[in-house]
């Protein structure tokens, strides 16, 4: 059969290796000059490939839809991506958090193992190529058009991505072409991205990166995240590996959910209490800026002095109990307000996309158009950071390359 995949990124490369491995005649179109432009930038360059986890770890990191991966996780596990990549030549490694990385740190190595799997599979990449449309015809996909030419199939794969980080190539294209194809779009929002504060004060300690700290979410009251790690101030709010985690959480409706950093996890109140007596008592001479100058970043420290009422050159002796207890207060969660997500370029991941209940799970094939499938983060799947991404765009790659 002639099988077209448009999109050369994770899930179409791994539709049109699997599809090619079966016999058939496979044609990739890209519209970027090369292949692979985000998964180049993923892992911040060093490209986190899957999640050594086991299956249950995998699916409690897919929010979104994770359900309908059952059989397409069956099909292609992160380990069959492993023993895939490394059968390329190209050795990995598992950090911290089973994440998968190559051994080299460098993502282009994974997608030089792709262009190697490609050739060997025996698929034609032709780059430079933007798809415009699909063509159909009585519920039945016959090729699409690109530059003004029409490209005939039995069988296409639309593996355009989301719409985040558009500059790689994932303008929403798919979007389009779901639409045509008569699909119901899932609203598209940002995931995994970072957010803006209605508070302006953490815009001028930006670039503070804070490490071990817990964030804690609310929405409506309800906690609905709450994790030890890293996170960062930014010029429009907060950012950093935690925030994104609890990005996904509240995607749909971030506006007014409220966090708490406890800049001191490891201390409980009483504990943290003593600690500021002491280093109090120790400094009884000095301002109390300067005597509690061990307890964060100097600038951190003067805007966590302020949020609590406290002038940093107020005479240690003339601190209040009161006033003590509001700095334990700020120091164990101090309160931001979500105003918004930062805008879908941003974002890792986009959610929403290709609604799942017109796809079947097993084969990625439409439920309303015969030939046509669709794979990756097009669909309305996201998952948290770890890898979880990747593994959605190579199980669900594999499976429309399999089934066709
Ligand atoms: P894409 O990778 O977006 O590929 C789609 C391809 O289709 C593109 O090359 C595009 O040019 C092409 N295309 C689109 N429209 C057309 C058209 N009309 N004609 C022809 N070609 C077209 N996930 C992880 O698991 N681990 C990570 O470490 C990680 N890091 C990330 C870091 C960043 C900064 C970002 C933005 C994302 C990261 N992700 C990570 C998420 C992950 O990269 C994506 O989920 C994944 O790339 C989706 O794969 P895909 O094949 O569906 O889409």
């Amino acid at each position: 059969m002639k099988v077209l995949v448009i999109g050369g990124g994770p899930a179409g490369m791994m539709a049109a290796y699997t599809a090619a491995n079966n016999g058939h005649q496979v044609l990739l179109l890209e519209q970027n000059e090369k292949l692979g432009k985000k998964l180049f930038i993923t892992g911040k360059g060093r490209c986190n490939l899957t999640n050594a986890g086991d299956r249950d770890s995998f699916f409690q990191n897919v929010p979104r839809n994770g359900r309908f991966l059952y059989s397409a996780y069956q099909g292609c596990t992160p380990q069959d991506v492993m023993d895939l990549i490394q059968a390329a030549g190209t050795p990995l490694k598992v950090e911290r958090g089973n994440r998968v990385f190559p051994v080299s740190d460098k993502s282009s190595d994974i997608i030089r193992a792709w262009e190697k799997l490609l050739r060997r599979a025996g698929v034609t990449v032709q780059l430079n190529t933007a798809v415009e449309s699909l063509l159909i015809k009585e519920g039945r996909v016959e090729g699409v058009a690109a530059g003004g030419k029409q490209i005939l199939a039995d069988a296409v794969v639309v593996a355009t991505g989301g719409q985040s980080y558009a500059s790689t190539g994932s303008t929403g294209d798919g979007y389009r072409f779901a639409k045509q194809a008569g699909h119901t779009l899932q609203e598209i929002r940002p995931s995994l991205v970072p957010l803006e504060t209605v508070e302006n004060w953490p815009f001028p300690l930006t670039g503070i990166s804070l490490k071990n700290v817990t964030l804690t979410v609310k929405k409506k009251g309800k906690k609905v995240f709450s994790e030890l790690g890293e996170m960062l101030f930014t010029h429009f709010g907060v950012s950093g590996p935690l925030v994104l985690s609890a990005s996904a959480l509240i995607a749909d409706d971030p506006a007014g959910a409220e966090l708490y950093i406890d800049f001191k996890p490891a201390l409980d109140e009483a504990t943290l209490d003593a600690r500021l007596v002491r280093d109090l008592s120790e400094n009884a001479k000095k301002q109390v800026g300067a005597a509690l100058h061990a307890l964060l970043p100097a600038r951190l420290l003067s805007t966590v002095l302020a949020l609590s009422g406290i002038d940093p050159s107020l005479a240690v002796g003339e601190l209040t109990k009161k006033q003590r207890q509001g700095l334990v207060a700020v120091l164990k969660g101090a309160r931001l307000t979500v105003k918004g997500a930062r805008p879908l370029n941003e974002a890792i991941v986009t959610r929403g996309g290709v609604q799942v209940k017109e796809i079947q799970s097993s084969t990625m094939e439409s439920k309303l158009v015969q030939g046509l499938y669709f794979a990756g983060e097009v669909l309305d799947i996201d998952a948290f950071t770890g890898g979880f991404n990747l593994q959605v765009a190579w199980s669900t790659g594999a499976a429309a390359g399999r089934s066709i």
